[in-house]
């Protein structure tokens, strides 16, 4: 029998906070029950924000908590050739192009469409889909303007992967979805239009790397936020693509603050650090995020607040 493979996969572009401590501890709950080997990937592609020092912290935080983990620790940014490698597949197979416009001017191209009054469609997340123009323009005009110096980023062309596939896309969601949906989801990709997998600035975005890594580590079981559950339709789409082993996937409750938003890392209240400094426990952090001392992934109440 193969044993199931888990993975908390934190980034260190801040410290850990309530909401991470309920994705490992969660994690490791389920891991046990399966029987599980317990992994930790440093996801650290953003060289900009990410820091050695949040690092630092966050296996500080872990090992504080009791999350317990085996070595070695995957750190993305020592793997950009595996996914350079992946991307180069997908260039070759005509399923990437070189997209011209910044975040900047897709955001001014957008709101003139919409002061013209015609709505432009957002991705789930709510960012505007990426534009069409650079995806209709010709190799020499794509060869030209990439030897004139134009900067540029690759994305997939929607369109063009969904009609390499053979069979509808379908995930086991062992968790549940925002409006609770359970079981075999049928993944629609569809609503993110043409994704970005490598940035200017990033030679790989996170969609691609966590595919890969999953694959490369070994992942059976994914347990990560509900805010995740719609990406999981890109990352369907990705493995079907470059042929990668699918695991099942578990979305579970966010935190979320008093004013029922998610927590974000600038909001150092709930850092995992300050609460320890502030003489917290971790039965306390438990506590707060609605886990019981022996919790199973049913002892979970929906969005829970920290008191
Ligand atoms: N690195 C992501 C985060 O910190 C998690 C990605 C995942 O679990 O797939 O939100």
């Amino acid at each position: 029998m193969t044993v199931p493979v888990f993975r908390f996969a934190p980034s260190p572009n801040g410290e850990l906070h309530l909401g991470h401590a309920l994705s490992a501890l969660v994690n490791a709950q389920l891991c046990r029950d399966a029987g599980g080997r317990m992994l930790l990937r440093i996801e650290d592609i953003d060289t900009e924000r990410c820091r050695p020092e949040f690092e630092h912290g966050i296996l500080a935080d872990l090992a504080w908590l009791g999350f317990e983990w085996e070595a070695p620790v995957r750190r993305q940014s020592e793997h950009f050739a595996d996914y350079g490698a992946a991307l180069d597949r997908l260039i070759e197979a005509e399923l990437v192009y070189p997209a011209f416009m910044s975040r900047g001017e897709t955001r001014a191209f957008v709101a003139d469409r919409e002061e013209a009054g015609r709505p432009w469609p957002r991705d789930p997340d709510g960012a505007p889909v990426y534009p069409d123009q650079d995806r209709q323009l010709s190799s020499r005009e794509r060869r030209t303007r990439i030897a004139e110096g134009a900067p540029f980023s690759w994305r997939l062309d929607m369109e063009a992967a969904l009609e390499r596939l053979a069979a509808p896309l379908f995930w086991e969601e062992d968790g549940a979805g925002p409006g609770g949906e359970i079981g075999r989801i049928a993944a629609d990709p569809r609503a993110w239009g043409d994704v970005i997998l490598a940035r200017r600035d990033t030679p790989a975005s996170y969609n691609l790397c966590v595919v890969i890594d999953d694959a490369i580590q070994g992942i059976t079981h994914v347990v990560r936020g509900r805010d995740l559950y719609y990406a999981t339709a890109v990352h369907r789409l990705l493995q079907e693509l470059l042929g990668l082993p699918v695991p099942a996937y578990f979305h579970h409750d966010l935190v979320l603050d008093r004013d029922g938003r998610k927590l974000s890392k600038s909001r150092g209240d709930t850092a995992l650090r300050a609460l320890r400094e502030a003489g917290a426990t971790p039965g306390d952090v438990r506590r707060m995020i609605g886990l019981k001392a022996g919790f199973g992934a049913a002892g979970l109440t929906p969005g829970v607040s920290p008191p």
